[in-house]
């Protein structure tokens, strides 16, 4: 048992040290332990399981409209890779994207985001999470709770099983919460920052966005965790959606004068 144990904190102290240093698209330091691989291996998987919880919508009007903004969007991604996207027939007022090019919205969204262009401020705000690897570094934070998990209970090799096994409970429960912890309010505004570019450069209008987070917030009673526990209606957030216009709103412009006018209708 000892020797395990002693192999588990092995690895997980070579874990950390094998852990480079990353650079957000904002130039915020990033953990990351995972490969690319193992996080779009890990978005599929997820993925797949959504689809199977869910329900998938079979209203040709409501997916082709999703898909319209969608795919306006993805075309002016950095990298191009194959992107899915799927429309869940949910009350739910909820969106996200995976790691691996998935992308998944609630009919629900729509009361909040009542026309094209908000609809484009969210998804280009969940891509951007993918973008700026916001998924990779929750679950190295999660992975390094468990490290710590590990070596916490080599430390308590000297207490009696039933002490030992309360304390890892404990621990157990604190990991639990670690991972369910939603994003970060800085990987929010990362994600809002490159949303808004994204939409621009689709020629969708950056100013909605605002408008959308103000719809967001008088209607998050009830939303779900990502859309609803970072405090979209707080005046930070629209404030600082406000501040990033001057930037985001030439990108919109010239986008516009090079004929990038999506017309995405329900
Ligand atoms: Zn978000």
């Amino acid at each position: 048992m000892r020797i395990k144990l002693l192999a588990l904190a092995l690895g997980a102290s070579m874990a950390l040290s094998s852990c480079a240093t990353h650079t957000s698209p904002t130039g915020r330091g990033q953990m990351l332990l995972f490969s690319e691989a193992q996080m779009n291996q890990m978005g599929e998987q997820s993925f797949e399981q959504i689809k199977k919880q869910e329900k998938v919508s079979t209203d040709p009007k409501a997916t082709a409209y999703v898909n319209c903004i969608a795919n306006a969007i993805i075309k002016e991604l950095p990298t191009q890779q194959q992107w899915e996207t799927v429309t869940f027939d949910s009350e739910q007022l909820n969106a996200f994207a995976l790691p691996g090019g998935h992308i998944g919205v609630y009919t629900g969204l729509m009361k909040a985001a009542t026309n094209q262009h908000q609809l484009a401020a969210v998804i280009g705000h969940e891509i951007g999470h993918v973008l700026a690897r916001h998924g990779n570094e929750q679950v190295s934070r999660g992975q390094l709770s468990s490290a710590g998990l590990q070596i916490a209970n080599i430390a308590l090799q000297g207490q009696t099983p039933v002490e030992r096994e309360m304390a890892m409970t404990a621990l157990g429960a604190g990991l639990q919460l670690g991972l369910m912890l939603p994003f970060s309010r800085a990987q929010e505004t990362e994600s809002d920052e490159i949303g808004a570019e994204l939409m621009a450069r689709a020629g969708f209008n950056p100013a909605e966005a605002i408008t959308l987070w103000e719809n967001m917030g008088k209607l998050s009673g009830g939303a779900p965790p990502e859309l609803l526990s970072t405090h979209p209606s707080s005046s930070t957030r629209i404030q600082d959606l406000r501040n990033l216009q001057a930037k985001v709103q030439p990108i919109y412009e010239s986008a516009r004068a090079a004929g990038k006018r999506p017309n995405c209708k329900i």
